[in-house]
């Protein structure tokens, strides 16, 4: 869509150039509409000259214009300008006189006085009366006709001008009618022309009606102008209204004459070009004339909200207290307010000056709280992002006070139709509030949240737009409440919790190898003579899968079979095997040091080709180097057992390697793991030695293991934490590459351990391995090393909630069906009251 704008023909002013350039004008205006149909002309005022000119031929010149145009004369609209009326007459002047003397505005009548030519002229083209302030509809345009010179007396009237009649105002409930339109207004004066006061009114009726653009005349330079009152409450000055000077189209010693085209685009912005005309008796485009106007044309922004990018400049706060009066005004005069973040502390009752104006305005505004699950494994990731928070301990502690601050707000959040809360799982970035006029966001850095800088936007800003659409479709997406039951991975939210341990069963204490390491025993710590009879250990597995039931348990139940080496005695195995498949066992850890197992495998295929695919083989391999090999397992067997992972994987078992890392051997770390990715295992576990409360020497290589996760984290590893099984035993670190995990285990129970947490039970304060006991703290005992697991069976039947507990009283040998299940439920009473204990930390 495109028109015209002349201003100032001043047609009664006759010079050679002048003329030729009105007469070329037509020309200019013809091609044009070739070029594109031009809609409409605007004709900002001073037609006459001193209040002087033929109107018939002004008004014959007016029809050319149209014709040039192809529209009909009433699609050129006329505004009067001050050279259109007789400014002499005595008693239009004496009231205007006096309105600059005492503020009594002239009531219209008389100001009209002195617009009998213009009047003429209009009646002439239009065949109608001239209204001062006027509406044309034209297509998708309504042009606001609005008369600026009713106060114009002489050549002081810059600054003294008034146009907020009351006609005006009742303008604006016609134009509030049809809001369907693009509003433009044409008028003689800019605004800059209209007294201070009326100015600033005007300002405000422009913007409150929706006008896009200011088009005026007057001076008869050209020229582009902010409108710097003309914005929305709580706007931006450069978000004012364009208003364009068109010039004049006389030719005298001050001015060439000019003309504007202009466009609306699909994404309503305007493009203008101005002409002028030049020394070379020709239209053209007029590069060079004005900056606003690079190469003659002026393009307003696209991209809206963008488009002065002032928008997007931000109020900057220190941290989010800051924000609490600006929010708290917002709130007052808004219909809505959405937050997306961790925990919404902030919106507590009573904890801030938002949630006091939050609650204050009640039913009366629409609150919708988007918070984190308390479980997401994103609350994780972000305190790990903070250093302060990213030692294990500190983690928790936090994790529990955003715990307690989540399930406050559900448990206290009030039930009305208009307030909403909700549950996200998604990642922490950022957190913000929405409400009418701005968003204040913040982004979740590397300093605790009550620190990082908040940016308030206007609802104006891109940053608005596209934050509360991300509110939007994540809240469709989140959910309504979250699991009362916490999940084993959170327990530390509460200061105790029930752990659900594994069951692990040692087979035997016999083994085919000698590892320096290696307890007598293996982790029975002692050497079984009499062996468990495979009936108890068939009653453990059922009685361990029925409590599993009763209880209700949703982790995955599991039993871990170990020795010495169980392969040793493969009758015995296959019948556990298959055991503890019959009892619908969902995973099988089987841990053997590999020597046996092709043997094995072709001994009875089907069994193993039973469990395949729940079991996971934990194969020892602490070395590639077959003398580093034999000084460690006193056997020279390392090509067997690498020929026995190769030909277990060809089978399609999953094979997860143990290394157990000594002063011998781990620099190889690494190049072990490189061997299980390379095979596509699932991974390599880094042990260090337990000493089993001092009755194995452990070397130290904390050193060499803090200097590994240095270059892990230096290459493109993920790094994760976690426990053992959720919550048990030791909090352990772990690296993924390319789905091949390297998890570290520090069995060190001093204060330099790579992973100092462990988790311990009320049963075990009464133990003399448990650090904050007598004989730990006077040196008697070495501290425990790993913190209770695991419901353990010693391959003599001796059944424990800890594998240092050794009460003959427990011995399931001979025992029924019953008495296992008996004993299994006293023994599993005692990992009640869990809790997590960091090396070094009193409780
Ligand atoms: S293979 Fe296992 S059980 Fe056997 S000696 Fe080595 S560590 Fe001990
Ligand atoms: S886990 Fe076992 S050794 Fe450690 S303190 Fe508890 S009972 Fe004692």
């Amino acid at each position: 869509m495109k028109w015209a704008v002349l201003s100032d023909l001043h047609m009664n002013f006759k010079n050679c150039n002048t003329l030729t350039a009105r007469d070329k004008l037509i020309e200019a205006l013809r091609k044009e509409n070739t070029d594109g149909e031009i809609s409409f002309v605007l004709i900002t005022g001073d037609c006459l000259h001193q209040n002087r000119g033929n109107v018939k031929e002004i008004a014959y010149y007016i029809s050319q214009i149209a014709e040039a145009c192809g529209k009909d004369v009433s699609k050129v609209i006329l505004c009067p300008g001050n050279h259109d009326i007789d400014r002499k007459i005595k008693s239009r002047n004496t009231a205007i006189k006096t309105y600059r003397k005492d503020g009594t505005l002239p009531d219209l009548e008389t100001c009209l006085n002195g617009y009998g030519r213009f009047k003429e002229l209009y009646t002439l083209v239009y065949g109608d009366i001239y209204e001062p302030f006027s509406l044309k509809i034209v297509d998708d345009f309504r042009i606001i006709s609005v008369d600026s010179c009713l106060l114009s007396m002489d050549d002081r009237d810059y600054g003294k001008l008034v146009v907020n009649f009351t006609d005006l105002a009742e303008l604006a409930r016609e134009i509030k009618r049809d809001e369907s339109k693009t509003n433009i207004v044409i008028m003689h004066h800019g605004v800059e022309w209209l007294s201070a006061e009326d100015g600033r009114r005007f300002q405000h009726w422009l913007v409150d009606n929706n006008v896009k653009a200011v088009f005026c005349g007057h001076n008869h330079a050209p020229g582009l102008s902010i409108l710097t009152e003309a914005i929305k409450p709580y706007g931006i000055p450069q978000d004012g209204i364009s208003q364009f000077t068109c010039g004049c189209t006389l030719s005298d010693s001050y001015s060439r004459p000019v003309f504007l085209v202009a466009e609306y685009d699909r994404t309503r912005a305007i493009k203008a070009r101005l002409y002028e005309y030049r020394d070379d008796s020709s239209w053209e485009i007029a590069s060079g004339a004005l900056r606003s106007f690079p190469s003659g044309i002026y393009r307003e922004s696209t991209t809206n909200g963008m488009v002065k990018n002032s928008y997007d400049i931000p109020k900057v706060y220190k941290n989010i207290f800051d924000i609490g009066t600006d929010v708290a005004q917002d709130i007052n005069v808004s219909k809505k307010l959405d937050f997306f973040g961790l925990r919404g502390g902030t919106f507590l009752e009573g904890n801030s000056k938002i949630s006091n104006a939050l609650y204050e305005k009640g039913k009366n505004i629409e609150c919708r709280l988007l918070v984190s699950d308390p479980y997401s494994i994103y609350i994780e990731k972000r305190l790990r992002n903070v250093p302060e928070f990213a030692p294990q301990e500190k983690l928790e502690k936090q994790w529990k006070t955003n715990y307690l601050d989540i399930k406050k707000l559900k448990d206290t959040f009030p039930k009305t139709d208009s307030w909403a809360l909700r549950f996200h799982e998604q990642p922490l970035l950022y957190r913000f509030i929405i409400t009418d006029r701005s968003i204040y966001l913040g982004y979740y850095t590397r300093e605790p949240s009550s620190k990082s800088y908040m940016y308030r936007y206007t609802r104006k800003s891109s940053v608005y737009r596209s934050f509360t659409d991300l509110f939007n479709s994540s809240w469709e997406n989140a959910s309504t409440s979250f699991s009362s039951v916490i999940p084993d991975r959170c327990s530390f939210v509460l200061d105790n919790f029930d752990m659900k341990p594994s069951l692990v069963i040692n087979l035997t204490s016999a083994c085919n190898m000698k590892c320096t390491y290696c307890p007598k025993g293996g982790e029975n710590l002692k050497e079984c003579d009499t062996l468990c009879d495979i009936s108890q250990i068939k009653y453990l597995l059922t009685a361990y899968a029925n409590y599993y039931k009763e209880k209700r348990w949703t982790e995955k139940k599991v039993v871990r079979i170990t020795g010495g080496e169980p392969l040793l005695d493969f009758e015995r195995l296959s019948k556990t095997l298959h055991h503890a498949k019959l009892e619908s066992y969902e995973k099988i850890v089987l841990c053997t040091n590999g020597l046996l197992l092709k043997k094995c495998y072709e001994n009875n295929s089907t069994v193993w080709e039973e469990i395949k695919d729940i079991l996971l083989l934990k194969i020892s391999l602490d070395t590639l180097k077959p003398l580093v090999f034999k000084e460690l397992t006193r056997v020279d067997e390392l090509k067997t057992v690498l020929e026995n992972i190769s030909f277990m994987k060809l089978k399609g078992f999953k094979i997860e390697l143990n290394f157990v890392a000594t002063e011998k051997n781990v620099g190889e770390i690494e190049s072990v793991y490189n061997y299980a990715h390379s095979k596509n295992l699932v991974g390599l576990k880094v042990l260090t030695v337990n000493d089993f409360g001092g009755r194995v020497l452990a070397d130290d290589v904390e050193k060499e293991l803090n200097a590994l996760i240095e270059t892990l984290r230096k290459k493109n590893y993920v790094e994760t934490g976690l426990y053992v099984h959720n919550n048990k035993g030791i909090h352990m670190k772990r690296f993924i590459y390319d789905g091949c995990t390297l998890t570290i285990v520090d069995h060190m129970n001093k204060g330099n351990s790579v992973t100092p947490r462990r988790t311990y039970s009320e049963a075990c304060q009464e133990c003399k391995y448990y650090p904050e006991s007598v004989e730990v703290q006077t040196g008697l005992n070495k501290p425990c090393a790993t913190g209770i697991m695991s419901l353990t069976m010693r391959a003599d039947g001796l059944l424990s909630f800890c594998r240092m507990q050794i009460d003959s009283e427990t011995n399931m040998s001979g025992k029924s069906l019953e008495e296992v299940r008996e004993m299994v439920r006293v023994q599993l009473k005692k990992f009640e009251r869990c809790y997590h204990y960091e090396i070094g930390e009193k409780r």
